[in-house]
C-alpha cells in the first residue's frame, strides 16, 4: 500500500474554545474556518491539518494518511478489504467536509480510527502564523507524527507493516514498554506504536522550522501556564529537539525542530536503548 504521509488529525473536544484559544496563541496555528459543527486548523499551505469538532470525550477520533492518488486509494479499499478489514467509503458530504476528492475509513487492530485519503482540495492560502511560528515542516513529510498506544501491539504492528506498507525505522523498550517507530516517507517516524493496556493517542509532534520556534513556543506554553510534561531534549533516533506538553485532548504535544531524514536505499532499522541523547525530563509536578 502507497500511504505517503500523515495527513491530518480529527479531534473530539468537550471545549473547542479552550482548543482554539491553545491552537492558535500556544502552539502557533491558525484558524482555517469554524462553524458549529467543526474548528479547522491550519499549519501549511494546506487547507486545514487539524479539525476540532465538538463531543461529549476529549480525544482523538481520527488519523487521516494520504495516498497519491484515486487510482491507490481504489487499491487500498481492496487491499484492506483482501486482508478482512472491514472498510467504508466516506460519502461526497463527507469528502467536501475533509476537504478531499476521496476518502474511506477503517479501524486498526489497536482500535484506532484510521482514514485514507487522496488529492486534498487546496484553497492556495498560505500559513501565517499568528504567533510568529517561521513555518511548521511538512510537505513531502506530512504534517508530523502519532504515538499511538495499542493493546494488541503484535497485531497492530503486523497490519501497519503488511498492510499499509509502513516500514521500520527502530525499536525501543521504555522501561517494560516495547515502542516500534515506523516511516512512510523520509521523516523518521510519522507513527510509533506502544504496547500498553489501553489504546489511544500518546502524542502528536509538530516540527517547527528553526530552533528558536522551539524556544519561543516553550515560552508561550510557559507563560500560558501549561503543564510541560518533559522538558526540552535531543532524541537519540529521529535527533528532535523538542519539548512535551499537555493539551485540552487529555494527550499530549511535542513541539520540535530538526529531525532527521531517512532514506530507505540506506536506511537499516536498528534498537535505541536511551530515548534521548540528554534533556526531555519531566519536571516536578508542583501544586499537585
Ligand atoms: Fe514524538
Amino acid at each position: 500500500m502507497d500511504v505517503r504521509g500523515l495527513g491530518y488529525l480529527e479531534i473530539e473536544a468537550s471545549d473547542v474554545g479552550a482548543w482554539r484559544t491553545y491552537a492558535t496563541d500556544v502552539v502557533g496555528l491558525a484558524v482555517a474556518g469554524s462553524s458549529d459543527e467543526a474548528l479547522y486548523l491550519k499549519m501549511d499551505e494546506r487547507p486545514f491539518r487539524f479539525v476540532i469538532v465538538p463531543g461529549e470525550a476529549d480525544r482523538l477520533n481520527s488519523v487521516g494518511w494520504e495516498v497519491p492518488n484515486e487510482a491507490a486509494l481504489d487499491a487500498a479499499e481492496a487491499e484492506l478489504e483482501a486482508a478482512g478489514v472491514a472498510v467504508e467509503r466516506g460519502g461526497a458530504d463527507e469528502a467536501a467536509a475533509r476537504r478531499v476528492r476521496g476518502l474511506i475509513r477503517f479501524v486498526d487492530p489497536g482500535g484506532s480510527a484510521l482514514e485514507l485519503f487522496c488529492a486534498p482540495v487546496q484553497d492556495h492560502t498560505l500559513f501565517v502564523s499568528p504567533v510568529g511560528v517561521s513555518r511548521f515542516v511538512t510537505g513531502q513529510l506530512g504534517m508530523g507524527h502519532v504515538v499511538l498506544m495499542t493493546s494488541a501491539f503484535e497485531e497492530t504492528l503486523a497490519f501497519y507493516t503488511d498492510v499499509l506498507g509502513f516500514r521500520v525505522s527502530d525499536w525501543m523498550m521504555l522501561g517494560q514498554m516495547q515502542l516500534c517507530f515506523l516511516h512512510c516517507n523520509r521523516r523518521h517516524h510519522s507513527v510509533a506504536l506502544g504496547a500498553a493496556d489501553r489504546s489511544g493517542l500518546a502524542h502528536f509532534m509538530v516540527e517547527a522550522g528553526s530552533i528558536d520556534d522551539v524556544g519561543y513556543a516553550l515560552d508561550r506554553f510557559q507563560d500560558h501556564e501549561i503543564r510541560i510534561k518533559q522538558g526540552l531534549g535531543r532524541h537519540s533516533n529521529d535527533q528532535m529537539f523538542s519539548f512535551y506538553a499537555a493539551t485540552p485532548g487529555g494527550f499530549d504535544i511535542e513541539f520540535g525542530y530538526g529531525g532527521i531524514e531517512v532514506d530507505d536505499l540506506t536506511w537499516t532499522s536498528q534498537e535505541i536503548t536511551k530515548t534521548s541523547f540528554w534533556g526531555h525530563r519531566r519536571p516536578p509536578r508542583v501544586g499537585g
